[in-house]
């Protein structure tokens, strides 16, 4: 991102060039600041992060009412929502150590959209979960595999680490915009620049690696819950005969399920080197 203007444009005088590393050394002084690296309790790794916990768990809150929008609003069957709630808050008792700052922030949502089979995290703990996935799912277990999949996104931080990349990609204006958002004082934003940041959220896509990594924790997350973690090789398979081209949104955002299940078996086999424990819900 820094072209100096090398190889052919010459010319520039001695300020020019004094200016020009000015700039670059305040960038660089900015973006170190803004992606600082931070070692994650949940996952073990160090990873860069552009955003503080309390500004992720804020942002998430400012921008769930617009990705309910989205998605139809929030579902009206009160019996549903309970259930999701049920299940997602038994995961975060279950498998959240105490000491995690986003332990007291989740909050589930069903989607009223009957189309679109997904679910999503947003930074901070906001997860939704579509009606139309909701209805493809059989059993309680398999609830419990996309949402524990989806907490694993927010403990995991898959949000900051990603704006963290896409500043450097994409110069200093997500840095800028971050670096004045003050959680705790709302008013102190650019109204602007706050939902643009609340656009790109929403659109935000994780990679590869970290949906292997959500799977990941999520079989342990399902089996500390109660549940059993197969259940995610139902949830994958449902999602795969769901597919097909131009098929549901889930592949847009999610690797194929089909690649998946082999991995989700090597999580399971390392979890539970003697077998899965009996006893656990389907
Ligand atoms: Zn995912």
């Amino acid at each position: 991102m820094y072209n100096n203007g090398g190889g052919g444009r010459r010319g520039c005088g001695l300020s020019g060039a004094k200016l020009i590393i000015a700039l670059i050394m305040a960038a660089v002084a900015v973006i170190s600041y803004m992606s600082r690296t931070e070692k994650n309790p949940v996952t073990g790794e160090k990873q860069r992060v552009a955003m503080t916990v309390e500004q992720e768990i804020a942002l998430g809150l400012q921008a769930a009412p617009e990705m309910a929008q989205q998605f139809g609003g929030l579902d009206p069957d009160q019996a549903t929502q309970q259930l999701v709630d049920k299940v997602g808050n038994q995961i975060v008792a279950s498998s959240v150590p105490t000491d995690n700052p986003f332990k007291k922030h989740f909050q589930f949502h069903v989607l009223e959209d009957s189309q679109t089979i997904n679910a999503f995290a947003l930074p901070g703990g906001q997860i939704f979960i579509t009606r139309a996935l909701l209805s493809k799912l059989e059993t309680e277990g398999q609830l419990a595999g996309v949402l524990g999949h989806e907490i694993g996104h927010v403990l995991a931080r898959h949000s900051a680490e990603q704006a963290a990349k896409q500043q450097l990609t994409q110069g200093l204006t997500g840095a800028a915009v971050i670096a004045t958002y003050d959680p705790s004082n709302p008013a102190s934003r650019n109204s602007a620049q706050v939902a643009q940041m609340i656009g790109a959220l929403i659109n935000m896509k994780y990679g590869r690696a970290d949906e292997l990594e959500s799977d990941k924790l999520g079989v342990g997350f399902v089996a500390k819950a109660g549940y059993d973690p197969r259940s995610l090789v139902g949830v994958m398979k449902i999602l795969a005969a769901a597919g097909g081209r131009g098929g549901p949104e889930f592949f847009s955002t999610h690797p194929n399920p089909e690649n998946r299940v082999e991995k989700i078996g090597e999580a399971i086999e390392l979890a539970f080197p003697r077998g899965v424990p009996p006893g656990l819900k389907k």
